[in-house]
């Protein structure tokens, strides 16, 4: 059958019990499971021409499946978001490996047991993995910020060299920001790693969508209580009532058509736009990708190369190492990070947290508070770093909640709703 397709001037919205806006995997994936578990009638919301959100693939002019947001190479532990995609792709086993461009010369990230010995050389490395092992344990992950924080000179020949050759040039092109600036979870996703296991990420379950995650998600969408209404801004189908005409004034409805939506509105775009960034805008990083096409097999040894020292992008990803594409030529894409300023030309793709930003963002979510069938959710909405499989997981649990709100529908937990029993007299 496929998606199916809608104008918003057409549609009535007395068809829907649902209202998603934006069509990541957070609005996709409640979509998909209050139309299939709750036989609720759902109506996306999507401003961009194509569904997917970030994750949105295609094939460029030379026949090469590229990512149109960034790279995304999916990983997980939990086992019940791994299943649960599975049922809309089959799965290439693919182990994402980084190499840093270490001016010339090509070192694994995370820094690792192999990465000491291309930089100190084997017998000074052999001293200096002994001492990691003996402070924090083998095959053991250490933020940069712990290691910085040893007082032994040797770690911290180790932590220095990692903070300038690693860290400090590729944080500040990222974010305009050195490493201390930025919030410590965001270096420690990229920990020192006591091994020689040489992949990105040591999740359970690692992969790439067999045909893309664009046909991923014309699978997850393709479900006939679901329509979709992309090219489709939700501030300009959207009208919001306050309880008053002030600042901090609580959204007490949102009305579609000239009435409140009783149903639930799941909203996956950023909560700033929605209220016309009434406190002013919520700080984001952008990026600006640049794609070129090669008349070779491979350009890079590996899925990506991060620039750590030296150029003006941060990191070059090559798809087909990615994606096991078979072609003779190749496309790769550069990524270079900017600060976010214009919301008609750019995307806001990273949250900056920040104790300032998150009270901002806390702001905006307060106004929301009141209205208890208004949902929002995900990187954006709730001004996160989340990746993918964390996505996956609160859409589920959020679907699990309101699906348990719902009245017609009692959830036995394994997946299947079914449909409650009605007593006669009941309304
Ligand atoms: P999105 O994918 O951003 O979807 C939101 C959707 O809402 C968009 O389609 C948008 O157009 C739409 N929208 C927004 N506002 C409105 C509005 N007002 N009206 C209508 N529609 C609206 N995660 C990983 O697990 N692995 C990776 O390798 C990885 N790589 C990444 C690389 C980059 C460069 C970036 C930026 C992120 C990466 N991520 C990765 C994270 C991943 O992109 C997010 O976890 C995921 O996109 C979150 O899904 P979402 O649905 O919350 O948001
Ligand atoms: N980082 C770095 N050098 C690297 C890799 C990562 O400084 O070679 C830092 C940088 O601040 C980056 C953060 O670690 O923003 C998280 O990296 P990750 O690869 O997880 O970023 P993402 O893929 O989410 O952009």
């Amino acid at each position: 059958m496929g998606v199916h397709y809608m104008n918003y001037r057409d549609i009535d919205i007395n068809d829907y019990d649902s209202v998603v806006v934006g069509s990541g995997f957070a609005g996709s994936v409640v979509a998909r499971e209050l139309a299939e578990r709750g036989d609720a009638r759902v109506l996306i919301i999507e401003k961009r021409p194509h569904i997917g959100g970030n994750m949105y693939d295609e094939k460029d002019e030379a026949g090469i499946l590229v990512h149109r947001y960034g790279p995304h190479i999916f990983h997980t532990n939990n086992q019940r978001v791994f299943n649960y995609l599975r049922q809309f792709s089959g799965w290439i086993g693919y182990q994402h490996h980084v190499l840093a461009d270490w001016y010339g010369t090509y070192i694994p990230v995370p820094f690792n047991k192999n990465s000491m010995e291309m930089v100190f050389g084997e017998e000074k490395a052999a001293h200096l993995i002994d001492k990691l092992i003996d402070t924090f344990g083998d095959e053991r992950k250490v933020t940069i910020n712990e290691l910085r924080a040893q007082d032994d000179p040797e770690l911290a020949e180790i932590a220095d060299f990692v903070y300038k050759n690693v860290f400090l040039y590729y944080t500040q092109k990222q974010w305009g920001l050195t490493p201390e600036e930025v919030d410590p979870s965001v270096t420690a996703r990229v920990p020192v790693f006591i091994s020689r296991d040489n992949r990105y990420f040591q999740d359970e379950y690692q992969g790439m969508p067999q045909d893309g995650y664009t046909v991923l998600f014309e699978n997850l969408l393709d479900h006939p209580s679901i329509d979709v209404c992309l090219n489709t801004e939700a501030e300009s189908v959207f009208d919001l009532e306050f309880t008053d005409e002030s600042e901090d004034a609580q959204l007490v409805a949102i009305r579609l058509h000239e009435k409140p939506f009783e149903g639930p509105i799941i909203y996956t775009g950023p909560l700033d736009e929605l209220f016309l960034a009434r406190f002013g805008r919520l700080p984001y990083r952008s990026l600006n990708f640049v794609y070129e096409t090669y008349d070779e097999e491979y350009h890079l040894p590996c899925g990506t190369v991060n620039h750590t020292v030296t150029d003006d992008y941060t990191r070059e990803t090559e798809f087909k190492h990615l994606t096991c594409q078979k072609s003779d030529k190749t496309t790769c894409m550069k990524e270079y990070s900017c600060a976010y300023t214009d919301p008609d030309t750019q995307i806001p793709y990273y949250a900056i947290l920040s104790e300032e930003n998150n009270a901002h963002y806390a702001r905006y979510r307060k106004l929301t508070e009141s209205l208890d069938n208004f949902y929002p959710l995900g990187r954006l909405a709730e001004y996160r770093y989340y990746n993918m499989d964390k996505i996956v997981e609160l859409a589920l649990d959020l679907s699990d909640e309101i699906l348990a709100r719902m009245p017609d529908v009692i959830d036995d937990g394994d997946g299947d709703a079914i449909e409650a029993v009605r007593e006669p007299n009941e309304a």
